[in-house]
């Protein structure tokens, strides 16, 4: 046996401008970041309210640590769940205005276990296609017959509704985490209850983000529990924390408890995480000053690429692509802007369809106007003078 045909395989995505490699970061994860012993202007992470160095919650979580200790030492089921966890679902659910909620160590594993006991064999999937991978590992997992419709096409969505006599349920992001756009949410909704099928959404970029108070998508379309009735909100984004919740009717909660997989099979997550996700929930609650500041930035970004031509996707929301398409072009315009101290995300198939490849910019709520203008600049500059490798002869 041996390795062999994996270092072939590992050769050949080097060869096609596609291995990925890992970058180490030497500081807390904030705008200006240590990047291989260099300074970088943080422009793609997804702590879009600059939670992940909140003081508040570093100290909820040095004082759990005091109380706790680091590990949970058992599953939920058996001795894991603690006070720490138990406070923050109730916290929650208060917060999201939902019956109850379920607390997953990631959102990863949240949709694993939602798809896997939620949808049986001979159930249908119905999936955008620009869903996130763990949506797709789910479904998978799940056994029930899965199909694709087109990205936020109601159209399409609505013709696999009518041709199916399956129990049904549809699935998508809220915000997609490659794109930015945001799902018609109101429509999906509406379609789901005309055709009696289960609404499944995964907010993990619209929680803290979208609506008035923070509360994510189903507060920026006007969402109840009945039309909206599985959410999952992740905590690793906007919240600058780690963890996942599932919430819903007390009665889809306690079925998740009993058969959710990923939550029964697993350690709970450390206390004083749980901690200080609370503490960064009260801040989401009351800072809602950080949420304005993040528009804001939103909106500079946008207005100023604009200024210089920079055709951006369609987004409201923190997660700005720019669509450079060829990976190696995509990779010069990522060096140039990393020679200039700025870091942006570069994101290459498979993550994102073949020809499709982009830069995905996020902003922050602590990002300054300045930060943001010397990014649109260099990013300028950057396009301006690479082209795709397809057109040099
Ligand atoms: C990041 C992300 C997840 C996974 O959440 P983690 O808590 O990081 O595991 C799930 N869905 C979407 C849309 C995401 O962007």
């Amino acid at each position: 046996m041996g390795f062999k045909h994996l270092a072939a395989q590992l050769e050949q995505r080097k060869h096609d401008g596609l291995l990925r490699e890992r970058q180490l970061v030497e500081s807390a994860q904030q705008v200006n970041l240590v990047v291989d012993g260099t300074d970088l202007l943080n422009f793609a992470a997804n702590d879009y309210l600059g939670l992940a160095v909140n003081p508040s919650a570093q100290h909820a979580c040095a004082q759990a640590i005091n109380k706790y200790g680091v590990g949970a030492g058992a599953s939920h089921l058996v001795t894991g769940h603690q006070l720490p966890h138990q406070d923050f679902e109730v916290a929650i659910a208060e917060f999201l205005q939902r019956d109850k909620a379920l607390l997953f160590s990631t959102g990863y594993m949240a949709n694993l276990g939602v798809l896997q006991a939620l949808c049986r064999k001979g159930d249908l999937i119905l999936a955008d296609k620009l869903n996130h991978a763990s949506l797709i590992d789910g479904a998978r997992i799940s056994e029930a017959e899965s199909l694709r419709y087109l990205h936020c096409d109601i159209g399409s969505l609505q013709k696999r509704l009518s041709r199916s006599s399956q129990n049904t349920f549809v699935v998508t992001d809220s915000v997609f985490s490659m794109d930015g756009d945001i799902a018609p949410l109101t429509e999906i909704s509406q379609l789901c209850r005309r055709y009696g099928a289960t609404l499944i959404v995964d907010d993990a970029h619209g929680f803290g983000v979208l609506g008035e108070s923070g509360r994510g998508s189903t507060e920026h379309f006007h969402l109840t529990q009945k039309d909206l009735p599985v959410l999952i909100s992740t905590l690793g984004k906007a919240l600058g924390g780690y963890g996942a919740v599932v919430s819903g009717e007390q009665v889809l909660i306690e079925y998740l408890v009993q058969t959710a997989r990923s939550y029964i099979y697993t350690t709970a997550m450390p206390a004083p995480i749980a901690a200080s996700n609370l503490a960064n929930l009260e801040a989401l609650i009351k800072q809602s000053d950080l949420r304005q500041k993040l528009h804001q930035n939103i909106a500079q970004f946008k207005k100023l690429c604009e200024q210089q031509q920079i055709e951006l996707l369609p987004s409201e929301t923190p997660i700005q692509p720019v669509l450079v398409k060829c990976n190696q072009r995509l990779m010069q315009v990522n060096t140039y802007l990393k020679q200039q101290g700025i870091l942006v995300g570069a994101i290459r198939p498979p993550t994102v369809p073949k020809n499709t490849a982009r830069l995905r910019i996020t902003i922050s709520a602590t990002h300054t106007f300045e930060q943001i203008n010397l990014l649109v600049e260099n990013l300028k500059v950057a396009l301006d003078n690479t082209i795709d490798a397809s057109s040099e002869v």
